[in-house]
């Protein structure tokens, strides 16, 4: 179809306008940037998205929710955070995403999260729509009680918004098995129902699914064995790099050593670990999980093992790097001492850790990247498992659901791989799992009309 219009100029000129728009929101503009900088292509084909004005409206939350959390602590001192949730599209289903409670958490954080998660949920192939929130809350050094009684006050005011065809909140950062325990809780109780799928990672005992506490993780590694079966090569004897020590890394960890892979660092905020002889992982769940502890405690316990606080995790030498802790921790003096060590293969278990200088830098490396709206998607998919339990009353083993996960992770690699080939650019993951997701969303906002 031969067209007036000019693909690069319109999406420069569309970031432009959402630029103004949101000004200061860095986050937000980085990953818009990110998307929009794969759809040349795809505007030329269809100049409808264009004349809709599809760039404009995707990346326009349908709904923001900005809102007072006061609580008070063991003392007895009150304090108020601000909690967030953006409901960003439903043009597939419910707003689906999960809350992050951390200090550093503010509107461009949950937007940039929101957006990514709109083209994530899609690459799953399931129903549902694009949302993320949370607080600014730091719950590091909270007791117990001061956790509990912040999430109920998070959830009096967020309750009204969420609801299991409307909106449906998760973990992320911060937010883990015992925190939707109590958001729950409160929901429950206010709501006057037990509605098992108004949120997931809940606990297997009470309405959770199995598997969804290692989904992300797990999804990560099947995804990663993709792509190494792209290049004729397995996880088996490979050395691994994976940051952070929380949710994503500690599965991720898990499922790579099952699969024969040996992973020699993890990290936290303070700093990371370098075990020569492999991560021991039951001492980092010890440390991480029951003792709510710090990762340089690893290196006191375990003979043999060097911790730094000076200098980057991707100073090491491996075959696959995995951050898994947050946005932007790999920048490109990293993505250059990675390529120079011999790294072959980047995958994203957080959202957004690679910095755009580093992400172009792994592609004129012919280092494979897989981006995280595609190689993280696990946590979600199983989610969307949970919410089908909860609905059909019908409860999973481990093994049928892990079955359902290799499955959709493998699905969603050669969507991925296949795009990207189909548009010129093979071996390109973050062109194909964009493209994908976007035209998948565009699609459907086209046919529900002008909303
Ligand atoms: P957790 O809270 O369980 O763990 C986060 C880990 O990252 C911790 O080790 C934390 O260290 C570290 N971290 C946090 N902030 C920083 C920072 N500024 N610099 C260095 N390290 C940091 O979160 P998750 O594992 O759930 O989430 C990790 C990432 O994965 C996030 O980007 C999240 O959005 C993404 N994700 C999570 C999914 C899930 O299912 N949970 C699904 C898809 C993506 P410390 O203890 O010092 O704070």
């Amino acid at each position: 179809m031969t067209t007036s219009i000019d693909p690069g100029d319109e999406i420069k000129q569309a970031i432009t306008s959402i630029k103004n728009l949101n000004e200061g929101q860095n986050e937000f503009l980085q990953a818009v940037r990110e998307v929009f900088g794969s759809l040349e292509a795809v505007v030329e084909e269809t100049p409808t998205y264009i004349t809709q004005k599809i760039l404009e409206r995707i990346s326009e939350p349908e709904r923001q929710i900005v809102f007072r959390v006061p609580w008070q602590d063991d003392n007895g001192n009150i304090h108020v955070n601000r909690g967030y949730r953006v409901e960003f599209n439903s043009a597939l289903g419910p707003y689906k995403g999960g809350l992050r409670f951390h200090p550093t958490v503010n509107i461009s954080i949950i937007k940039f999260l929101g957006f990514e998660q709109i083209f994530k949920n899609a690459l799953t192939g399931k129903p549902i729509g694009g949302g993320k929130g949370g607080a600014n809350f730091n719950p590091k050094g909270r007791s117990n009680d001061e956790i509990m009684r912040f999430c109920q006050s998070f959830m009096t005011e967020l309750y009204r918004h969420l609801g299991e065809t409307r909106d449906i909140p998760a973990g992320d950062i911060g937010v883990g098995t015992r925190e939707i325990g109590y958001l729950f809780g409160q929901y429950k109780r206010i709501a006057n129902k037990y509605e098992s799928g108004m949120i997931t990672g809940k606990d297997p005992e009470w309405g959770g699914t199995l598997v969804r506490n290692e989904a992300t993780g797990y999804g990560l590694a099947y995804f990663v064995r993709e792509m190494l079966g792209e290049s004729d090569s397995d996880i088996e004897g490979k050395t691994f790099l994976v940051s952070g020590s929380g949710n994503v890394a500690t599965y991720t960890i898990e499922k790579i050593q099952q699969l024969g892979g040996e992973v020699v660092a993890c990290s936290d905020s303070d700093g990371f670990v370098h075990d020569p002889s492999g991560i021991d992982l039951d001492l980092v769940k010890q440390i991480k999980q029951v003792e709510r502890g710090r990762i340089y405690e690893y290196a006191d316990r375990k003979q043999g093992v060097n911790y730094y606080d000076d200098k980057s995790i991707w100073s090491l030498e491996c075959d696959v790097a995995l951050p898994c802790a947050t946005q932007n921790e790999l920048l490109k003096e990293d993505a250059k001492m990675l390529i120079e060590n011999g790294c072959m293969v980047v995958a994203e278990g957080a959202n957004m850790p690679a910095t755009t200088e580093a992400i172009e830098l792994f592609q004129e490396s012919g280092v494979l990247f897989g981006p995280g709206k595609a190689a993280n998607a696990g946590g979600v998919a199983v989610s969307a498992l949970e919410m089908h339990q909860n609905a059909s009353l019908h409860s999973l083993t481990f093994e049928e659901t892990d079955k359902q996960l290799q499955n959709i992770m493998k699905e969603i690699h050669s969507t991925c791989r296949d795009t990207a080939e189909e548009y010129g650019t093979p071996g390109n993951y973050l062109n194909g799992a964009n493209i994908a997701g976007f035209k998948k969303v565009a699609n459907s906002m086209l046919a529900l009309g002008l909303i």
